[in-house]
């Protein structure tokens, strides 16, 4: 699979009169998804392109602030307008994914159309459904794939402010503020860049991890306390929570994000799960540090996939059975988790 220039993608879009153009990106989307989805549909705006942003599902409240996050088409509560705008869709940019069972239902639409699909995304093995690829895995988020895409097309001057605070935000949160592998110094460099728009950062920071509900911090504070388990033996952390724990804590879309990192914040621990309970499949997200590969954990075990140390998976199981899915698992790399 080869890369296409961003200027051939822009110049395809451009050859057509009034193109109908969607932006679509995973189930659940985070900062990462949302901010690249937003930021590219802000600049192809500013460009003169129409675009309309569809989700699988809603987005955390605190992604609310972001401009155009109030257009946006929700499928799980808009089935209908969402299958039409991708079954007339000339293109479908494909955000912060690259498999369409990540878009749920949404998949079968966007599969079906005629629809020129262009795949933006860093995640690794793309399954490999669309025409027009932009693709880099060692991109640290796909708002930096945005931002790429914007400047190699030299198209620096549609660039404006909440363009930036949304490309800024998905940088920000994929590269765990700054601190994971996947931050450069270019990816510093382009933080500067878009700073210089003149974005908040402090108030974007605040927004996206000192808003929460007070449920929530009382939440991390009960699975801290009672649901996090130690296997010391396998240098593992497991929190996992049923749906009784959900309704208790009023827990609402992104409120367990970030949950599993605590994990791997225990000397000692080298890979942390977390595994949720939702309605339909339980749900899985697993982290790891150095070589530990938690996409090959998620993918081999668990239908899932994601980046090298940041991954997810999930089960038609029941949860126990699950949980005990994941601790027989873990016997198969007792090895390389103490190497
Ligand atoms: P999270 O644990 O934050 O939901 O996801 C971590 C990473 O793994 C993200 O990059 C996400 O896109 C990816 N990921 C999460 N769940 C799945 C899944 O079920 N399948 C695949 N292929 N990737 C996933
Ligand atoms: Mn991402």
């Amino acid at each position: 699979m080869s890369n296409h220039q961003a200027s051939d993608i822009l110049r395809a879009i451009q050859s057509i009169n009034s193109p109908k153009v969607v932006i679509t990106t995973h189930h659940k989307p985070d900062a990462d998804a949302m901010g690249s989805s937003l930021g590219l549909q802000i600049f192809l705006k500013n460009h003169g392109i129409h675009s309309t942003v569809v989700t699988p599902t809603d987005f955390a409240s605190f992604l609310h602030w972001m401009k155009g996050s109030q257009e946006v088409v929700i499928f799980e509560e808009n089935e209908e307008v969402a299958t039409e705008l991708a079954m007339n869709a000339d293109f479908i940019f494909c955000l912060d994914f690259n498999d369409l069972s990540r878009i749920n239902e949404f998949g079968e639409a966007v599969g079906k159309s005629n629809a020129i699909k262009i795949l933006m995304d860093h995640h690794q093995f793309p399954q490999g459904f669309e025409q027009l690829t932009y693709w880099d895995d060692k991109a640290s988020s796909t708002c930096e794939l945005v931002y790429r895409f914007i400047v190699e097309s030299n198209n620096h001057q549609y660039l404006d402010k909440d363009c930036a605070a949304c490309l800024y935000t998905g940088i920000m949160t994929d590269t765990g503020s700054f601190r994971h592998s996947n931050c450069s110094s270019n990816t510093h460099r382009i933080a500067a860049d878009l700073m210089d728009y003149g974005i908040d950062h402090v108030a974007i920071h605040d927004l996206v991890f000192d808003s929460f509900t007070e449920d929530r911090v009382r939440f991390i504070g009960y699975a801290l306390n009672k649901k996090l388990e130690i296997l010391r033996e396998y240098k593992t952390a497991i929190i996992s929570i049923n749906r009784e724990e959900l309704k208790q804590f009023k827990i609402q879309t992104g409120d367990t994000e970030g949950l599993v990192n605590y994990g791997l914040g225990i000397e000692g621990i080298k890979f942390a799960i977390l595994i949720i309970d939702r309605t339909k499949l339980v749900k899985m997200s697993f982290r790891s540090k150095g070589d530990f590969a938690a996409n090959a954990f998620a993918r081999n075990h668990f239908n899932g996939g994601g980046h090298f140390n940041a991954a997810g998976g999930s089960s038609t199981a029941s949860l126990e059975e699950t949980i005990q899915q994941v601790k027989d698992s873990l016997k198969l790399y007792l090895k390389e988790l103490n190497a």
